[in-house]
C-alpha cells in the first residue's frame, strides 16, 4: 500500500509527518505523492480541505485520513497521541471506507461556450465583486427567485457545519446525499423577495444561478479564492464522484458535532 502525508506545516504537524512516514515504512507501505492509497493530512480541517485539491483527480482511488494538531475537527479527528494506534489499524489492510458526498460546480461563460468544472469538499460561495450579488436562481430547470443580497452558499452535507452553519443553514448527515443552499444577508422588502430559508436539494436536483447585470464574480471553492469574468451560468449538483475516508474507528457524526460545538 502506497501512502502521502500533507502537514500543514508547523513544527509540530512536521514532527508527527516524520513519526508516521518513518512507523509506516517500517510496516512496508511505501511513501507516493504521486498515486497514493491513502493521503493523511496533519494540521486541521483547512489542511484536509488542502489535501482533498490536491488528490481531486484521484478520489476513486485514494482515502484520507486526519490528524489534528490544533482543536478537533469535522476531518482532522485524530489526536497526536493516537498516530501510534492509527498507524497499526493502517498496516492492517483492507480499512474500511466511508464514502461522503461532494459539491459539483460547473461555470459557464459567455464566451464560446468555456465552462469550467470544480469539486469541493466543503463550499462554494459566490459575490458580486463589487455591489450586491443581483442573480436569477433556478432549480431543476425552473425560475425560483431572483436573489439580491450579500451572497449566496451552497454547501455539501461535511461542509454544512463550515460556513454554511454561520449562515444558519443545517447540519446535514453526511449520510444524506444532498447540496444546501443559504443565502447571505438577502434584501426584503416590497420589491425584493427571496425564499429566506437554507433550501435541501437531493441527488439529480441542479441549481442554476444566473448574472442578471454584468459584473465579476468572487467565487470560493473551499479555501481557493477565484474571481471570474463573463460568467453565463453556475451550476450546483451533488457530483458523481464522493469523497473516501478512512474508517478506523466509530466516531458517530453527532458526536463530533456535540463535541465540536457544544463541548463534552
Ligand atoms: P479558516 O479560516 O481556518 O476556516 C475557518 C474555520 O472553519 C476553521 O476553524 C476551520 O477548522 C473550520 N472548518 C473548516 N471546514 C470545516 C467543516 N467542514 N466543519 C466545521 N468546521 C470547519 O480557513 P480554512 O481552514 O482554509 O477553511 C476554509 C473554510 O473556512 C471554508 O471552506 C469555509 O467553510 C470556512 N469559512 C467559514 C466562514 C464563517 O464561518 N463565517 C467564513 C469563511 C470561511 P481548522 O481550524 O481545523 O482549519
Ligand atoms: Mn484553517
Amino acid at each position: 500500500m502506497k501512502f502521502a502525508i500533507i502537514s500543514k506545516g508547523d513544527a509540530t504537524s512536521d514532527k508527527i509527518k516524520r513519526q508516521i512516514t518513518h512507523y509506516l515504512t517500517e510496516f512496508d507501505l511505501v511513501y507516493d505523492e504521486k498515486k497514493p492509497d491513502i493521503v493523511i493530512s496533519i494540521g486541521g480541517d483547512g489542511t484536509l480541505l488542502y489535501a482533498f485539491h490536491q488528490y481531486v483527480d484521484r478520489l476513486a482511488e485514494t482515502a484520507f485520513v486526519g490528524v489534528h494538531t490544533g482543536h478537533l475537527g469535522f476531518y482532522a479527528d485524530w489526536t497526536p497521541d493516537e498516530v501510534e494506534k492509527l498507524v497499526i489499524h493502517l498496516a492492517k489492510t483492507p480499512f474500511q471506507v466511508v464514502q461522503y458526498p461532494v459539491l459539483e460546480v460547473i461555470v459557464r461563460f459567455n464566451d464560446g461556450g468555456r465552462e469550467k468544472r470544480y469539486l469541493a469538499l466543503n463550499e462554494c460561495t459566490i459575490k458580486a465583486t463589487e455591489g450586491s450579488l443581483v442573480v436569477d436562481v433556478f432549480i431543476k430547470g425552473d425560475k425560483f427567485e431572483t436573489f439580491r443580497g450579500d451572497g449566496l452558499c451552497i454547501s455539501t452535507p461535511t461542509g454544512s457545519t463550515a460556513y454554511n452553519k454561520a449562515l444558519n443553514g443545517a447540519i446535514l448527515h453526511p449520510s444524506l446525499s444532498a447540496i444546501q443552499i443559504a443565502e447571505m444577508a438577502s434584501i426584503n422588502n416590497r420589491v425584493f423577495r427571496t425564499i429566506g430559508s437554507p433550501l435541501v436539494l437531493p441527488e439529480h436536483h441542479t441549481c442554476v444561478i444566473k448574472p442578471v447585470n454584468d459584473v465579476d464574480y468572487n467565487i470560493t471553492i473551499d479555501h481557493l479564492f477565484l474571481v471570474h469574468k463573463d460568467v453565463k451560468s453556475i451550476q450546483y449538483r451533488v457530483a458523481e464522484e464522493r469523497v473516501r475516508f478512512a474508517r478506523l474507528r466509530p466516531f458517530p457524526f453527532w458526536v463530533r458535532v456535540r463535541q465540536s460545538f457544544i463541548g463534552d
